[in-house]
């Protein structure tokens, strides 16, 4: 089983909701890939309605908090209230925009875990780190600052090149293979055995998905840009299944 998480970011509107809608329906979907879209908060229970029969639908952020003075803030609690089936955690664009640090994304791990949305902890180095090929040192260090006292129930972990996401540019799918598998090598040093899933994500579109995600080592994608498109994000499902 393979698995395709789209990312929306900040966009969508009803209106594009009613155009993905009809396309997504109009696509066969292949047998052994399970699809999922992180939604923004206000479009969670419309895209419940129509897709979670086909589609898990979640959400891109979580507050660290369970309640209380934090305005604007939605919790855990609030999430799995609205049948938010998934929660990123740690994406690029939070830490680098909004400054969330890895200690703020353990807070939002261990809020996630008192309930049942699953959390997609994202991790993933930056172009520079990537070049002085300090790619391992940062995966650790993200893996075991994130996952401190957090359990290995419903978490799924997303290895996302920061130079990766939206520019168009992959590493190889030898990068890809290699480095998930140390993202599991780390897992295990921290849960022990487990069954975590971790995904690749950066750029993939239906033209490289294929090659980027064949081995047998990644579990699947995390989709930003190209899973606003229905067709392109099915064909991602179809040439990875
Ligand atoms: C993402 O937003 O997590 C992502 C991988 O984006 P893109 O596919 O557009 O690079």
């Amino acid at each position: 089983m393979k698995y395709v998480f789209g990312n929306w970011k900040m966009n969508g509107s009803f209106d594009d909701i009613k155009k993905f809608k009809k396309e997504f329906f109009s696509l066969k979907l292949p047998k052994n890939t399970k699809f999922g879209i992180a939604v923004p908060f206000v479009y969670l229970q419309k895209m419940n309605e129509i897709f979670s029969k086909k589609c898990e639908i979640g959400v891109q952020n979580v507050g660290f908090a369970d309640f209380g003075e934090f305005t604007g803030e939605i919790s855990a609690k609030m999430l799995e209230d609205t049948k938010a089936k998934f929660c990123l955690v740690g994406h690029s664009e939070r830490r680098h925009k909004f400054g969330e640090t890895n200690e703020v994304v353990n807070q939002k791990l261990l809020s996630l875990q008192k309930t049942k949305t699953k959390a997609i902890l994202c991790v993933g180095e930056t172009k520079e780190e990537f070049e002085q090929k300090k790619t391992k040192k940062v995966l650790k260090t993200q893996l075991e600052k994130c996952l401190k006292n957090v359990g290995v129930k419903n978490l799924i972990v997303a290895y996302e090149p920061v130079w990766a996401i939206g520019t168009g540019l992959t590493p190889t799918a030898k990068i890809v293979e290699d480095t998930i598998l140390y993202v599991k090598k780390v897992l295990n040093q921290i849960f022990g055995e487990n069954e975590i899933l971790v995904l690749y994500g950066g750029s993939v579109k239906p033209e490289n998905a294929n090659a980027l995600l064949k081995s047998k080592a990644v579990d699947g994608a995390l989709v930003g840009g190209a899973s606003l498109d229905a067709k392109k994000f099915v064909e991602i499902g179809k040439n990875i299944a």
